[in-house]
């Protein structure tokens, strides 16, 4: 799973809307003693995570608000896979100094990520923060607040084997009713040399898929019609019951979810090329609600780099993933990827191969990014971080300007088709026109009509740009 918020000053505004997380929009005042202010950092996983926390807080007589100047306790739920992500979350702490100036009272939290990568070092680094709480320690959360409220900073960083925060109905903080994550497992067990998230997160663990259609069916009655189902490897996903009498895999899941009604859309994050089966492929092309939509991180075009990030596959047999992908889901499945340039002893020559991998996979979009070090990581430990900085940053435009071209033929390639998409909203431009998604996750505008949000519509492409689709609504 990788990060969605870095490199935004190089996209335009199109694009930027097209990748952004949703944020905390609406307050739940009931007039109860404590009000509570997350923010969240980082990927879908830590967004996922702050709906559990916010839960766990209701439960424990908070009420929530968006405005931090209102708050009682802030929490930060944080990320750490890219020096910059930390750098903001430091940055926020000293803007919350000023609040708690004016509000001795005020509690700080810092939680995920960077919490797990730091531990009470954190306390030291930072005086405004009052408690520190890693990903697997949410259930914690009201005991902590008390050892603060007893003058005393609170610390869990424990990771678990076990917890799944299954038993847990998440507070749905996107805000649009229509829309929702549901994590399926935890933790990763491969070691990329690049990445935290084993040593922020810990071992793999999937979570009981009785759970996982259970949460499907309760936001289907609820009216959302699409859900991500998200893990940061969902390829390993692996349940067992107690019993060993039921064994369910990632595309038995799938299936599983599918079935719940062929109005509610699935979609998942993330695969790894290493992992993903056709037996996956067959099953999304078996179920017209599974989208045509595949996230498949490469990081490298490059075999000597990708031994190196310890990817565990080849350039090769990425290349084989895509063809099995074009060949079962269908030349139009969306499929989008992770770069990353700049790694340890790239030259010249290997940062051609993941241009040339561009150029032949032609990704819907891709999420870029200059290496950053990142302490503790095997990477950190085995190799220099050599590339220089203009270097790096010259090879990172270089491939977010092929990305434009790729993404605009991409587009282009769906003019003149017709697709069915689900309005997820009014555009940002003029609300004479809706906004939607098709299956292969490209953002389609369209003149409004009398159509509504959470409907599913049939709109012909009429034309694009690099990010997105224009149409024409096809009236049955
Ligand atoms: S698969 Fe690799 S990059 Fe993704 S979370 Fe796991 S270790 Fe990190």
């Amino acid at each position: 799973m990788k990060q969605r918020i870095q490199e935004v000053d190089l996209i335009s505004a199109e694009e930027k809307e097209a990748c952004e997380l949703p944020r905390i929009t609406e307050d739940k005042n009931t007039g109860r003693s404590r009000k509570l202010y997350i923010e969240s950092y980082g990927c879908q996983m830590n967004f996922s995570d702050s709906e559990i926390v916010m839960s766990i807080m209701l439960e424990n007589g908070f009420d929530t608000t968006s405005k931090p100047e209102e708050a009682d306790v802030i929490f930060l739920n944080t990320c750490s896979i890219r020096d910059n992500a930390e750098q903001k979350v430091r940055f926020r702490l000293k803007h919350f100094n000023g609040i708690k100036r004016r509000r001795p009272g005020l509690m700080v939290g810092v939680l995920g990520c960077m919490a797990e990568r730091l531990k009470t070092k954190l306390l030291e680094e930072e005086k405004i923060v009052d408690m520190v709480v890693g990903p697997d320690a949410y259930r914690s959360l009201p005991s902590l607040i008390r050892e603060v409220d007893d003058g005393h900073k609170a610390v869990n960083v424990f990771l678990s084997k076990e917890e799944t925060y299954a038993d847990i109905s998440p507070v749905r903080l996107t805000g649009d009713g229509l829309t929702a994550y549901i994590s399926i497992m935890r933790g990763c067990d491969n070691m990329c040399s690049f990445c935290v998230v084993p040593f922020t997160r810990g071992r793999e663990r999937s979570r009981d898929a009785k759970t996982i259609v259970q949460e499907a069916i309760d936001l289907f009655q609820n009216g959302y019609r699409e859900v991500t189902l998200l893990g940061q490897n969902v390829d390993s996903y692996k349940w067992e019951s107690e019993d060993q009498t039921e064994k369910v895999n990632f595309a038995q899941l799938m299936e599983m979810v599918a079935l719940v009604h062929p109005d509610l859309r699935i979609r998942f994050s993330t695969s790894h090329p290493k992992d993903i089966t056709d037996e996956v492929l067959y099953t999304m092309a078996k179920y017209e609600n599974i989208c045509n939509y595949i996230h498949l991180p490469a990081q490298s075009g490059n075999n000597r780099i990708l031994d190196r990030m310890a990817r565990n596959y080849t350039r090769e047999f990425y290349l084989e993933k895509i063809k099995a992908i074009k060949r079962i889901v269908g030349e139009d499945c969306g499929i989008s990827t992770d770069l990353i340039i700049g790694f340890c002893g790239e030259t010249e020559e290997e940062h051609q191969d993941t241009i040339a991998l561009m150029a032949e996979v032609v990704y819907d979009y891709a999420y870029m990014f200059a290496y950053s070090e990142r302490p503790g990581t095997p990477a950190a430990k085995k190799y220099a971080d050599d590339v220089p900085e203009e270097v790096k940053s010259r090879r990172l435009s270089e491939i977010i300007t092929l990305h434009r071209e790729t993404a605009l033929i991409k587009n282009k390639a769906s003019v003149g088709k017709t697709m069915k998409v689900l309005i997820d909203g009014v555009s940002k431009k003029s609300d004479e026109f809706l906004r939607g998604r098709c299956s292969n996750n490209a953002v389609v505008l369209f003149p409004r009509k009398n159509y509504q949000k959470g409907q599913y519509v049939m709109v012909r492409v009429t034309d694009c740009n690099t990010a997105t689709l224009f149409g024409e609504t096809v009236e049955n």
